[in-house]
């Protein structure tokens, strides 16, 4: 059986919060799982590179778009081999082959009419002098009143409806807060709803998400029998017919789970597709992008469709952010303690969560250091030093069962209570290769029968100024020369800030 395995994919720019990983990692546990079971596994890992929130990334860094993108690739993917995730490829939007892909998908469509001309009002704010495309407009949204981007509502927890830039209410520049002007320009619309029968109860998930999933998908095909898939920005893959415009950034992304993929993950009616992202990811995983697949006639399927979303993580009661300065640095994180504790500690709360055990996703230090003193320090030293015993075949069942319904968090704390209560040198050894989707690097020790590290115990207020030392250290060396004037800018414009986070 094959799998194809992929995470949402967030700017390069924003991957440096631990929080920016959890699907990732979620996504590596699957891969890695599957993969033991036998199974042919295709994980992707890539980059959103487009739009024009990276054309402005780069002027607040004073560079090009593309200098921009390299040095953050450059930078960020030895931290996610640090992190030993297991992904097959890492996909860059702005690869030269993913362009001639989109084009000709994008012309395809066009020439069968599934994606049509028209035209749409665009914001254009006269104080910064640019049209206001996806996240430069903001305003209310018009289904549940929270506060909204000019293509996604941002209520995430309970709206995160698609929004066409012409609907939101008391529209503004997210950069200046200035009034706008409506442009009326020539747009692409693609007709979602020729699909809407066909997507219908398409979408699985996880038990405890799939009436919310299912009902997040439902109401994006009701509510947008087409959508606006061009866009006024100059980064971003160049449609023929429109000058001056390019493929909306979403789209492009979606349509990259293609292009970076061996053919035949997708042409394989029976290959399971598993998506991991936030549940505001689903009206794009769940309807947008099944509707393109089914509007290609290329072949390509959509059965095994499973969408599996991931909690926000919240730093110490706050909810991470960038744009606060709020969350565990990964740079500065693997630079302290090994990956594995990290690791360790994303899949113990979520565990907690799925198992309604608590209510959020969170990060104290206090509790990281004592987790990870009793499970792995003091856990695994006497699972690798444990003497003989029983076999724990029932528990190993048990636990691939869990896992085979999506239960990760669930499948995670049965794994640890099974190899730490009673332990047995061959309960070890059986199930070491389990944990090693989980923690790679205690699974190979113990697969071994060695203890997977030296360190007693940690000390908190020890490990949290030793990680606050390096951070103040790197922001103190890049805030050298950088100024970012503009409060609002900042909000938007995530990265100049998070080099004066402080
Ligand atoms: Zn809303
Ligand atoms: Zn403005």
């Amino acid at each position: 059986m094959r799998h194809f395995v992929s995470a949402g994919w967030p700017y390069l720019y924003d991957i440096p919060g631990l929080h920016n990983c959890v699907p990732m990692l979620f996504a590596d546990v699957c891969a890695r799982f599957n993969r033991l079971q036998g199974h042919e596994v295709f994980y992707l890992c890539g980059a959103d590179e487009h739009g024009a929130r990276t054309e402005y990334v780069a002027r607040g860094y004073g560079t090009t778009p593309k200098a921009l993108l390299d040095s953050k690739y450059d930078a960020t993917l030895p931290l996610l081999a640090k992190l030993e995730l297991s992904f097959d490829a890492f996909g860059r939007t702005g690869d030269e082959s993913h362009r001639t892909f989109v084009q000709e998908f994008v012309q395809d469509l066009l020439k069968h009419e599934i994606i049509i001309e028209g035209t749409q009002k665009i914001a254009w704010c006269t104080h910064c002098e640019q049209h206001l495309p996806d996240r430069f407009l903001e305003g209310t949204c018009p289904y549940c009143s929270g506060r909204t981007y000019g293509n996604q509502c941002n209520n995430k927890k309970t709206c995160a409806r698609l929004v066409e830039s012409d609907k939101v209410i008391d529209a503004r520049c997210a950069v200046c807060s200035g009034s706008v002007e409506w442009r009326e320009e020539p747009h692409l619309f693609f007709r979602m709803e020729l699909f809407r029968d066909k997507l219908a109860g398409l979408a699985t998930a996880p038990a405890k998400d799939i009436s919310e999933v299912t009902e997040r998908v439902q109401r994006t095909l009701t509510e947008n029998p087409t959508v606006c898939i061009s866009r006024d920005t100059q980064w971003g893959i160049p449609i023929a017919n429109l000058p001056g415009k390019s493929v909306y950034s979403w789209v492009d992304s979606l349509l990259a789970k293609i292009s970076f993929t061996p053919e035949i993950y997708w042409k394989d009616t029976d290959t399971r597709k598993h998506f991991f992202l936030g549940m505001d990811g689903s009206p794009f995983y769940g309807a947008l992008f099944p509707a393109l697949l089914l509007a290609s006639h290329r072949g390509y399927s959509v059965n095994h469709w499973e969408i599996c979303p991931n909690e926000v993580f919240i730093y110490e009661g706050g909810i991470c952010s960038k744009s606060t300065g709020t969350g565990i640095w990964l740079e500065e994180a693997l630079a302290t303690l090994p990956s594995d504790f990290w690791r360790f500690y994303i899949f113990h709360v979520h565990a907690n969560v799925e198992m309604g055990a608590e209510r959020d996703v969170d990060f104290r230090w206090e509790r990281f250091c004592e987790t990870v003193n009793h499970w792995i320090l003091k856990g695994f030293q006497a699972a690798a030093e444990a003497g003989p015993g029983e076999q724990g075949q029932e528990q190993q069942a048990k636990i691939r069962q869990l896992m085979s319904a999506g239960k990760i968090g669930e499948a995670f704390h049965a794994l640890l209570t099974a190899l730490v209560e009673q332990p047995s040198r061959e309960k070890t050894a059986n199930l070491a290769p389990l944990l090693s989707c989980f923690l790679p690097t205690c699974g190979r020790q113990l697969a071994q029968g060695k203890r997977p590290f030296e360190t007693a115990s940690l000390y908190a207020p020890e490990v949290q100024m030793d990680y606050q030392d390096k951070v103040d250290a790197r922001r103190a060396k890049r805030c050298l020369g950088e100024e970012v004037t503009d409060a609002r800018a900042d909000a938007l414009c995530v990265c100049p800030i998070n080099l004066k986070e402080q």
